[in-house]
C-alpha cells in the first residue's frame, strides 16, 4: 500500500485523472469532509445561477414581445409618427423608419408594471432615452 502522493495521478480505463488532494487533510480522498462540503457548495451555487437565468429569460422576451406588437399596431395605424408626450413638452413629429420605441408611462422604478399594455405609449427615441437619464 503506497501513500498518495500530492497531484497524484490516477489511471482508470487508460484516462489519466489528475487528482488534486484535499487542501485541508492533504489526503487525495479527503478524510476531513472539506472536499464534499466544497463541491456541495459550488454545485448550489450553479443551480442558483440556473434558476435566476431561466426566471430572467421568458420575462424579457414577454416585454420584447409586447413592445413589438405596440409599435407594429401604432406604425399600421399611425405610420411612423411620434404622438409626443404632452407631460414631457414634446410635441408629436414624423420620425424615420425604426425610430419609434415603448415607454413605461408609469416607470418600472416606480412600481410601473412592464407586462401591462395600459402602462404603455409609443414614443420616439429620443424622448424616451432624455426620459431615461
Ligand atoms: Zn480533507
Ligand atoms: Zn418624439
Amino acid at each position: 500500500m503506497t501513500v498518495p502522493s500530492p497531484a497524484a495521478t490516477t489511471q482508470t480505463d487508460g484516462m489519466v485523472i489528475v487528482v488534486t488532494p484535499c487542501p485541508h487533510c492533504r489526503a487525495v480522498t479527503c478524510v476531513c469532509g472539506y472536499v464534499a462540503e466544497r463541491d456541495a457548495r459550488r454545485e448550489a451555487r450553479r443551480k442558483e445561477r440556473g434558476r435566476r437565468q431561466r426566471q430572467a429569460r421568458p420575462y424579457d422576451s414577454v416585454e420584447r414581445t409586447l413592445h413589438a406588437g405596440i409599435i407594429a399596431a401604432h406604425v399600421e395605424a399611425h405610420g411612423w409618427w411620434c404622438p409626443g408626450a404632452p407631460d414631457l413638452g414634446h410635441k408629436p413629429h414624423a420620425v424615420k423608419p425604426g425610430a419609434l420605441d415603448v415607454d413605461d408611462i408609469v416607470p418600472v422604478s416606480r412600481g410601473g408594471d412592464r407586462r401591462d399594455p395600459q402602462n404603455k405609449r409609443v414614443l420616439c427615441r429620443r424622448a424616451n432615452r432624455g426620459r431615461r437619464a
